[in-house]
């Protein structure tokens, strides 16, 4: 943790939640009592179809809610897609952007993550922007390097502690109850703040909040989110369970 940022423990649910699964939403809330909102920031990304509804229903809750992914384009002839415009009028707060299931499913590049992250910000959503290294890119000893160019290619020039959250998300630790040494997080998160200071600046780097994801779970959460620079949690598959994702809550606060 870093101790002059609050933290954020931010949920994806991914491609998963039909109108009845609001009910983990409306738990989340109950959960978050006033102790958790006196120390963490929690925000829940549900699938697109349920933004607007579960942001309507979390309004009071002081829980922010979250798109998954945006359009780099504003408005127009774009079959299928999402404006981050679109997402803040659904209500939501963040969005994320580059997430690897997006950059190894859909062939994104950094490019594309950087034009996306601007849009939110344009829309005046902070992008939660994922870098990660693949596990043959971790055992060739290369995963600094990989997050480093990531994060040179993704991150919006100007950006700063109020409008953008950086996610380190190991490929490999993501959904396959795998992640790396305490020591490893350290390092990573560490070089993650030294580059965003590159560029940045120093002080704007400052203040970004830096989570953790990767199969972060009640029972490792509290020594992941211990790890200096590591100011909260991006949380998959345990976000779909509302105690299991108010126990990793509660090991940030
Ligand atoms: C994710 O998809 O962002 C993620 C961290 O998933 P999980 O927690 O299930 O590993």
């Amino acid at each position: 943790m870093t101790r002059s940022i609050r933290p954020l423990v931010a949920g994806n649910w991914k491609m998963n939640g039909l109108k009845a699964d609001l009910a983990i939403s409306a738990e989340v809330a109950k959960g978050y009592d006033s102790e958790l909102k006196a120390s963490v920031d929690l925000a829940i990304c549900p699938p697109a179809s349920l933004l607007y509804v579960a942001s309507a229903a979390l309004v009071g809750s002081r829980i922010a809610t979250g798109g998954q992914d945006c359009s780099p384009q504003a408005s127009g002839a774009f079959t299928g897609e999402i404006s981050a415009a679109m997402l803040a009028d659904a209500g939501a707060s963040f969005v994320i952007v580059g997430h690897s299931e997006r950059r190894t499913l859909h062939g994104e590049t950094s490019t594309l993550v950087k034009a996306k992250a601007q849009a939110a910000q344009k829309a005046l959503l902070v992008p939660i922007v994922c870098v990660g290294e693949t596990r043959d890119e971790r055992e060739a000893g290369k995963a600094l390097a990989v997050v480093k160019k990531q994060l040179r290619g993704s991150v919006p020039e100007g950006s700063g502690a109020a409008t953008l959250v950086v996610a380190y998300e190991p490929v490999w630790a993501i959904g396959t109850g795998l992640t790396p040494t305490v020591a490893d997080v350290a390092d990573m998160h560490e070089a993650i703040r030294a580059e965003l200071g590159r560029l940045l600046g120093k002080a704007a780097a400052s203040g970004v909040r830096l989570l953790y994801g990767g199969s972060v779970k009640p029972s490792n959460a509290a020594e992941l989110m211990s790890v200096a620079h590591v100011d909260g949690a991006l949380v998959g598959g345990a976000s779909l369970k509302a105690e299991e994702f108010l126990a990793i809550a509660r090991a940030c606060a």
